[in-house]
């Protein structure tokens, strides 16, 4: 396995980062998680385009341009002769000292990995998750935007940990007003009367590559798509419960909180979404 560590390909053993690196003392960087179906880099750009964004918000400067980035990610996907897998790109502040200034990062740090992924078996895809509402509160708009995709996911560590000891795969926050965001680290979607409900990113939720992906699929399945707030009650009562993720991809939601969601099992629109997403995504992206 090669990894990309700021322009040099290293082996596992010797990709090291110091002790000094801000992202590993303060959560100081940002990263994506994209996938690669069938040789391709699916949303290369708009993975690409979000992350020199998280960038620009943090005054973080990333080393190479957006096309020399690109390049980088082919070359490290073909060094690994990976056809199917997931790429985790991390920029981070960069040595510096124990102070928490960015002024004494003289440089970011890019780091490339790829690696096999499967985090739901097909059954989960067939037969939904179950899920839960957890305690933990999305941080709302301010100066950790969930839109930032930063090094500091404790947030949703706190989701996952609570996940973990409900004994679910993935778990629903919601923001402090009380109305639902996102999951640990997927969007999420209901679907009520034939209705596909998201809610807006202002609630509290990452910009998602997928989210954007299904929506644009609903728009050419002929789904009404509404992006609105809505809370636990609306989820309980929904016909149909959904996350989307890079690694998740579309993953249907049976049971929340204990209630039944529709029939129980992955519904007719979530499916047809999922079937609709894998058809795509081998198609657009780049080589
Ligand atoms: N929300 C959070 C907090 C995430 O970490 C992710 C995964 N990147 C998502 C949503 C899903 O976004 P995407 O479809 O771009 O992977």
């Amino acid at each position: 396995q090669w990894i990309y560590l700021n322009g040099e390909y290293v082996t596992k053993e010797d990709a090291k980062v110091s002790v000094y690196d801000h992202g590993f003392l303060y959560g100081d960087g940002i990263f994506e998680g994209i996938r690669i179906y069938g040789g391709n880099i699916f949303k290369c750009k708009e993975h690409l385009d979000r992350l020199y964004d998280s960038a620009k918000s943090i005054m973080l400067d990333i080393p190479l341009t957006q096309d020399e980035m690109q390049e980088a990610l082919v070359e490290t996907i073909s060094r690994n002769e990976m056809r199917d897998g997931y790429i985790r790109l991390i920029v981070s502040r960069g040595p510096g000292n124990l102070g928490l200034d960015p002024k004494r990062c003289p440089a970011a740090w890019v780091i490339i990995i790829v690696e096999q992924l499967a985090i739901y078996s097909e059954e989960a895809y067939k037969n939904g998750l179950v899920s839960v509402s957890v305690s933990q509160r999305r941080n709302i708009p301010d100066a950790l935007n969930p839109k930032i995709k930063s090094l500091n996911y404790l947030n949703n560590i706190l989701v996952k940990i609570q996940a973990n000891l409900a004994g679910v795969g993935e778990a629903i926050m919601l923001n402090s007003q009380g109305y639902v965001a996102e999951g640990s680290s997927d969007n999420i979607f209901i679907i009520k009367k034939g209705v596909v409900y998201t809610p807006p990113c202002y609630v509290g939720a990452l910009e998602g590559i997928t989210r954007a992906a299904i929506m644009e699929l609903c728009a050419k399945l002929g789904y009404t798509l509404k992006e609105e707030p809505f809370t636990l009650h609306d989820v309980y009562v929904a016909d149909e419960v959904f996350f989307t993720g890079t690694a998740a991809e579309v993953i249907a939601v049976r049971e929340v909180d204990g209630r039944k969601i529709g029939s129980g099992q992955a519904g007719p629109i979530t499916t047809r979404l999922l079937q609709e997403f894998r058809s795509i995504v081998t198609v657009d992206g780049v080589q």
